[in-house]
C-alpha cells in the first residue's frame, strides 16, 4: 500500500507543519469501461470495491458516488457495532462482521477507533427481564458473548441511569454484549477507500447514476450526470450499495424492491467529561446512547414513521428522544444540544438485508440494512465481492436473497434490529 502510516510518518510530518500529506486516495476520472461497477460510496460500496480487489484479484473496478464518500448514512449514523441477533443466518452474518471489525484499522492501515466498550440492553419490567434472556441465551446457542445482568451489575456498569425506586422505567437489569461497542464512522468509509484506491480501483465523486444500459435483460454499463454532463460507462456487473435509495435504482432497472425509505435522526450533546462508557439501550423508550471520544453524548431514537427520501428529522421525534433521555439519565437534562442530523434508512419487511442477484442479470444489489447497516460494512463488502466475482452468492449470504420474499423464507429479526442501531 502506498503511504503506509506509521508513527515514523506522524513524526516526519510533523516537520513540515503536516502540509505534505498526500491524498489519501486518488480522485479518477472515468474510464469508458471497467470489469465491475459498484454504486455508492458509503461503506458498503467502498468495502465491496475493496475486497472485490483484495480477495478476488479484480482491480478494474469504479465506486461511482453522486456526492462525497461517506455523505449518506455511513457518515450520519451513531456508530454502534454489535452481533447480538436472534436467528443463526444473522448471528452468523452480523459476527462475521464484528470479527472482521477486529482487526480493520490494522488490516487497512487506518484507525477506525473500533472501541469494544460493550452494548447493553435494558430490561424495565419481569416480562423484560424473561425476553432479555431468551435473547442472550439465543446468542449464546449461537456462539456469541452475551451475559445477562442484574440490577446491581447494571449499576456497577452505568451508575448514571436512573435507579430511583419510583422510576416511570424501573431498572431491573439487561444483558451486555461485551464484544459490542463503536467504531468512527466516516474513518470506516475513508480506510476502504484509501485501501481499496491502493490496489487500483477508481473512486469517482460527484457522479450520480440516472440509469442502465441494459442488452437483451442484461446490465452492460450505467448513465450517469457529472457536473451537469450525461455520460455513459460499461461494465457487464454491477453491483448496487446505496441504502435508502434502493428502491429508486431498482426502478431505474425495471423492477421492485421490497423496501420503505424512512428518515432516521440522531443528535449530540455538548461535549463533556467522560460519564458513559458503554453502549446503553432502551428498547422501551425506543432509545440509546453512547459517549463519543470527542466527549459528545450521541443520542439515536426510532424510526420517522412515515416514508420519505428527505435526508431530514421531525420535530416529534427528537421531542420522544430527548424525553425519553432525560427520563433514563436525569443529570442529561442539564446538557445542550449540539447538533442533530437524519440519513435516509432501507427498511424490509423482515428487518433483515438483501444481498445478492436481482431479475437483471450482470445486476447486484447489497440492501435493506434499514437502521442497522454500520455494523455489517465488512460482511456486506466481503459477501457482495463474492457474488460479483464469482457470479455465486458467499454462503453468509445465501439466506439473505431476494426470492425469500417469494418463498417465505423470511428471517425476522425486527425484535433485534427493531431500535436503529
Ligand atoms: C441516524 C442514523 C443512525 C444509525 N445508527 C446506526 C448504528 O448505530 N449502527 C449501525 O450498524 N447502523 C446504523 N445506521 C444505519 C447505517 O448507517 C446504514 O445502514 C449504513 O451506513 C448503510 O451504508 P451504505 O454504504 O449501504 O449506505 P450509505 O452510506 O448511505 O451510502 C450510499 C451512497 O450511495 C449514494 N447514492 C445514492 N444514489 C446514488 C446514485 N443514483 N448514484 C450514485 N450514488 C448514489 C449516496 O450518495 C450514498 O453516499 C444508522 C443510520 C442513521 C441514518
Amino acid at each position: 500500500m502506498r503511504n503506509r502510516y506509521s508513527a515514523w510518518q506522524l513524526f516526519g510530518a510533523s516537520r513540515s507543519a503536516h502540509e505534505d500529506w498526500a491524498p489519501a486516495w486518488h480522485e479518477a476520472d472515468p474510464k469508458p469501461r471497467y470489469d465491475v461497477i459498484v454504486i455508492g460510496g458509503g461503506g458498503h460500496g467502498l468495502a465491496t470495491a475493496y475486497y472485490l480487489a483484495k480477495n478476488h484479484g479484480v482491480g478494474n473496478v469504479a465506486v461511482i458516488e453522486k456526492g462525497w464518500l461517506g455523505g449518506g448514512n455511513t457518515g450520519r449514523n451513531t456508530t454502534v457495532v454489535r452481533s447480538n441477533y436472534l436467528f443463526p443466518e444473522s448471528a452468523r452474518l452480523y459476527n462475521f462482521s464484528v470479527n472482521l471489525f477486529e482487526g480493520l484499522a490494522r488490516e487497512l492501515n487506518f484507525n477506525i477507533m473500533f472501541s469494544q466498550r460493550g452494548v447493553i440492553t435494558l430490561a424495565h419490567s419481569r416480562h423484560d427481564l424473561d425476553s432479555v434472556s431468551r435473547w442472550a441465551n439465543a446468542m449464546r446457542f449461537n456462539g456469541i458473548d452475551a451475559e445477562i445482568l442484574d440490577a446491581r451489575q447494571l449499576r456497577e456498569l452505568a451508575p448514571r441511569l436512573n435507579f430511583e425506586p419510583l422510576a416511570r422505567f424501573p431498572l431491573l437489569g439487561g444483558f451486555i454484549q461485551r464484544r459490542g461497542g463503536t467504531a468512527r464512522h466516516d474513518a470506516v468509509a475513508w480506510a476502504y477507500a484509501r485501501a481499496a484506491s491502493a490496489l487500483g480501483v477508481d473512486i469517482i465523486q460527484n457522479t450520480a447514476v440516472t440509469g442502465f444500459m441494459m442488452k437483451g435483460g442484461s446490465v452492460v454499463g450505467v448513465k450517469t450526470v457529472q457536473a451537469g454532463i450525461p455520460g455513459e460507462i460499461r461494465a457487464e456487473k454491477v453491483g448496487v450499495a446505496v441504502s435508502g435509495h434502493s428502491s429508486q435504482l431498482a426502478a431505474m432497472a425495471g423492477f421492485r424492491l421490497p423496501i420503505m425509505s424512512y428518515g432516521l435522526q440522531a443528535m449530540v450533546s455538548e461535549p463533556i467529561k467522560p460519564v458513559l462508557d458503554t453502549v446503553i439501550v432502551s428498547p422501551a423508550v425506543g432509545t440509546y446512547w453512547s459517549q463519543s471520544d470527542k466527549g459528545e453524548v450521541v443520542i439515536g431514537g426510532s424510526l420517522d414513521h412515515f416514508p420519505s427520501f428527505a435526508q431530514r428529522g421531525s420535530f416529534a421525534v427528537t421531542q420522544q428522544v430527548l424525553s425519553a433521555t432525560v427520563e433514563m439519565f436525569p443529570s442529561f437534562g442539564r446538557l445542550r444540544l449540539l447538533r442533530q442530523w437524519a440519513g435516509v434508512v432501507d427498511v424490509v419487511h423482515d428487518s433483515s438485508p438483501i444481498i445478492g442477484p436481482t431479475p437483471v442479470s450482470g445486476l447486484y444489489f447489497n440492501c435493506g440494512w434499514g437502521t442497522g447497516g454500520f455494523k455489517s460494512i465488512p460482511v456486506g463488502g466481503w459477501t457482495l465481492a463474492h457474488v460479483l466475482a464469482t457470479g455465486r452468492n458467499h454462503e453468509l449470504a445465501e439466506p439473505f436473497q431476494l426470492d425469500r420474499f417469494r418463498t417465505g423464507r423470511l428471517i425476522d429479526e425486527a425484535a433485534a434490529a427493531g431500535i436503529a442501531h
